[in-house]
């Protein structure tokens, strides 16, 4: 396409040497974005840096879900006043969620006059043309599919619908993802095949609701089914998931397929009604209870974990024991658990929220220490047992692997020449909190 090779040649002579540092703050989504926009710069010509201070164009692919996040975000993009004082040429890009919140595209834009272009987080898949029209004035009505640089060989984030239609009166997401679009069954099945046959070893499907997919009257466990079905050795995971969608039939035909990780990432957020109600969640506890039951009647080993949000604006303490009393009675192996952060623009932002911090903050330590109490007897459960595992991460300790059902297992590194894809068999010998300890079956 000849915008591609004028973008790679107005670069070239603009830079010379083509050094790109991309750097992603957020959620999955917010990576497989990374990997394509790394994808588009690789096509016109530019390798990858780990420092900011020796690449000429920045990316910052941002995420607006919690204040704080955004906040952090705020002082990356300040520190970049200093390298582009240094090196003037450089060429700042900042794009994702946050900008697609217009008070804070127009901040980054009036505060922080050093940033050259802002490409919001609806606008993606227009990224190149969106790029080129800011370079040169000249607006362009094709679409150049951009390809994708996996992080890890032996992974791929897969997306397979944008948007949230549910407006949980908490979240931002639908406001900067815009409402849901699954994409083609076909081409979501093609990916598959294409990783599967270059030797990837866990697919794991992304949207905000994976399991509201409907392409065509094709739902989410059509997709699992048929990509099931795909000859090789590799695994299936998916997030995230929402409970309200998280169907009796979808359990029965992740019971049916061999290549399910058997891990299930459920969002319940609180447990108890009235505060699930103010959230717009549109189910109670005692059904998420069922669901969770029956998916454990029906898998098993399946590895359960979950969001919760703690200091919801009205939140009692008696509603607060709610959440404590099913943590303690679903036994979750994990927890991703949040003080309750005011996002402007929800619902959630204008209800009356007269706990105080230091409340809250008791609340959710009280949840962490019964955790992770509940994670400490969960993964000593697991020893003696033996597991399939894929080799993470290296250090000069440990390889740091994980089991299908991603559960974190560390093996001391005896200088195997192991490398990070590989797979290996493995008895639990320890465990921790977060952690299970193992040696090679073939050691032993
Ligand atoms: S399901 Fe709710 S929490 Fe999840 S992205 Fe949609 S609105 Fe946000």
């Amino acid at each position: 396409m000849f915008y591609i090779d004028h973008m790679r040649e107005m670069f070239e002579n603009r830079f010379g040497n083509l050094k790109a540092f991309v750097k992603t703050f957020g959620c999955q989504q917010n990576e497989s974005d990374s990997e394509k926009i790394c994808g588009f710069f690789r096509d016109i010509g530019f390798s990858f840096v780990d420092d900011p201070i020796f690449a000429n164009l920045i990316v910052f692919n941002t995420c607006a879900v919690r204040h704080t996040a955004q906040d952090r975000i705020y002082g990356h993009i300040g520190m970049l006043k200093s390298i582009k004082r240094v090196n003037n040429n450089i060429f700042i890009i900042i794009c994702g969620c946050m900008v697609e919140l217009e008070s804070e595209k127009n901040k980054i834009l009036s505060k922080y006059p050093y940033v050259d272009f802002v490409c919001g987080a609806k606008s993606f898949e227009k990224f190149p043309e969106l790029l080129y029209e800011h370079l040169t004035g000249i607006k362009i009505e094709e679409n150049y599919s951009m390809s994708v640089i996996q992080k890890d060989k032996f992974k791929a984030w897969i997306p397979i619908i944008s948007g949230c239609n549910n407006f949980c009166s908490y979240c931002i997401v639908p406001y900067v993802r815009g409402c849901e679009v699954s994409r083609k069954f076909e081409d979501i099945l093609s990916d598959c095949k294409k990783y599967i046959s270059n030797g990837t070893k866990i697919i794991t499907f992304l949207g905000q609701n994976v399991n509201s997919y409907d392409y065509d009257g094709m739902k989410f466990k059509d997709l699992i089914y048929e990509v099931d079905k795909i000859d090789g050795d590799f695994t299936i995971r998916f997030m995230t998931s929402h409970p309200k969608d998280f169907t009796f039939s979808l359990v029965d035909t992740l019971a049916k397929c061999k290549h399910f990780s058997k891990s299930l990432h459920l969002p319940i957020q609180s447990g108890n009604n009235r505060i699930l109600k103010l959230m717009n969640r549109k189910y109670t506890r005692e059904e998420y209870i069922e669901k969770i039951d029956y998916a454990r009647s029906k898998i098993e080993g399946l590895v359960i974990s979950t969001d919760i949000i703690v200091g919801f604006p009205g939140e009692t303490n008696e509603e607060f024991e709610d959440t404590i009393s099913l943590i303690e009675k679903v036994r979750f192996f994990s927890i991703f658990s949040f003080i309750y952060s005011k996002r402007n623009g929800t619902l959630s932002a204008t209800m009356q929220d007269l706990t105080k911090y230091e409340e809250k903050a008791k609340r959710i330590d009280r949840l962490i220490n019964i955790q992770n109490k509940i994670s400490e007897e969960l993964h000593s459960e697991l020893i003696g047992r033996n597991f399939r595992v894929f080799v993470e991460g290296i250090s000069d300790e440990y390889l740091m692997c994980r089991t299908d059902s991603n559960l974190m297992v560390k093996i001391l590194n005896g200088k195997n020449n192991y490398e990070i894809g590989n797979v290996l068999y493995v008895k639990i010998a320890n465990s921790g909190r977060n952690a299970l300890y193992a040696k090679l079956l073939e050691e032993i």
